[in-house]
């Protein structure tokens, strides 16, 4: 069964809000296992209205749309799918009399305007909105559904999770979707896809890949749609089982998986401690450990240490190999790892320093050159890292391999 998701409201089309209801109703659709074939936002316009739901309706056997539903008249949606279905508006007493109960409680007047949230086209039926004026509506027309809801985020949810779904459900016979999501880390798209290429080409016709990158990480989701869900399950498990003999050393695990916490895991399983000494990172990499409760258990310090003299007085770089070498050195990088390691008392440390940019590079060193370093409890080494070119890719991706590389030390 296919869906199409239609959202409304000219706010959208100009950015000044996000159309998370999308987002919703596709995670909650693709859980009952409805595939969601489009998703498209339109203005609050009532031929751009008609024109899509037609379109929807040809290739799609579900259509929600939302927003347009309130009671200015800008909003626009009941009018225009009460003269799509040939049906007219008429007074619903149940949801003028909860309109007006719900507008009394909150000390408003119940008028005209309110009186015509309560206009609902004749042949649908009504959905309750328990969180506000405006219903939902339920058309059927040729074996397929055509669902209206509030644009308001907390009431369109409670009316997909209260009656939409449920209705569905009953409404069609549906099969499953699957996905499953395996977490790899330190290998480029490039190289991942290149290593894994004969495992991608033998992977049955149903299951289908898709590679989701991100600093230092790419996500592999397998996907299988309309499916039995046991065996599909069984089906996913088993490739992603032949994937990690394939590609052993880069695999965090599944789902929501990050490197981080997988280095918290070993921390606590192993009584071990981190401290980490930032200078271009700013903080980032302490934040994603502190930011995992129970972080107390293992991380001791972080500092921040910006400027030359921090570096010297808080984690005893010595200052005439920054004035030698420059702040944005390997000498630096392993003096503040070694110094993060001693003032934090712990058994590991991390250190970085390099150039976020966007001024302070040169032909040697240019922006995105960040030096990193682990000090273990039996080495201390440090790596240059090339981070790309804007501020905020180089602070996300210095910290990503910051991180992988500890792990990979552990
Ligand atoms: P109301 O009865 O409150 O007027 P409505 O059905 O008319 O509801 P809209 O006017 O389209 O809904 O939207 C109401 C508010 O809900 C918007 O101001 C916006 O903040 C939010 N909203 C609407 N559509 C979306 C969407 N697709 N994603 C996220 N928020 C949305
Ligand atoms: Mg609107």
């Amino acid at each position: 069964m296919k869906a199409t998701i239609v959202t409304i409201g000219d706010e959208i089309l100009i950015g000044q809000i996000l159309d998370t209801n999308s987002r919703y109703i596709s995670q909650a659709l693709n859980r009952i296992g409805v595939v969601v074939a489009e998703r498209t936002s339109i203005g609050d316009s009532a031929e751009q209205i008609t024109q899509t739901l037609t379109r929807a309706l040809e290739s799609t056997d579900i259509v929600i749309i939302t927003g347009g539903l309130g009671p200015t008249k800008d909003d626009i949606t009941k009018h225009t799918l009460a003269r799509y279905f040939g049906s007219e508006l008429v007074y619903n007493a149940e949801v003028g009399e909860f309109v007006r109960t719900l507008l009394e409680r909150r000390g408003i007047a119940f008028n005209d305007l309110n009186r015509g949230q309560a206009m609902v086209p004749k042949c649908c039926t009504v959905l309750h909105n328990a969180h506000g004026t405006a219903p939902g509506m339920w058309f059927e027309q040729d074996d397929k559904v055509v669902v209206s809801l509030p644009g308001v985020p907390f009431e369109m949810e409670h009316l997909i999770d209260d009656s939409v779904i449920p209705m569905l459900k009953a409404r069609f016979e549906l099969k499953a979707i699957v996905h499953r999501t395996m977490i790899t880390s330190g290998i480029a798209e490039s190289l991942l896809a290149e290593r894994i290429a004969a495992w991608e080409d033998a992977l049955p016709d149903v299951l289908h890949l898709a590679y989701l990158p991100a600093p230092n990480v790419v996500r592999l989701r397998l996907s299988a749609y309309e499916v039995e869900q046991s065996e599909a399950e069984a089906l996913i498990d088993s490739q992603f089982e032949a994937l990690r003999q394939i590609i052993p050393e880069a695999v965090v695990g599944f789902e929501g998986a990050t490197v981080e916490q997988a280095v918290h895991n070993w921390m606590v399983a192993n009584r071990c401690t981190l401290s980490v000494a930032e200078s271009c990172t700013g903080g980032n990499i302490a934040s994603k450990f502190t930011a995992m409760a129970g972080a107390s258990a293992y991380f001791n310090a972080g500092v921040v240490s910006y400027s030359n003299e921090a570096k010297c007085d808080i984690l005893g770089v010595n200052g005439e190999d920054i004035a030698r070498y420059g702040a944005v050195s390997e000498t630096v990088a392993l003096q503040m790892a070694q110094g993060a390691r001693r003032a934090g008392r712990s058994d590991y440390a991390i250190a970085t320093t390099g150039i976020a940019g966007p001024t302070g590079g040169s032909a040697e060193k240019p922006v995105g050159t960040v030096w990193i370093a682990i000090a273990t409890p039996t080495k201390c080494f440090a790596v240059l890292k090339n981070c790309g070119t804007d501020r905020r890719q180089i602070i996300d991706r210095a910290t990503a391999y910051a991180i992988k590389l500890l792990y990979d030390n552990l």
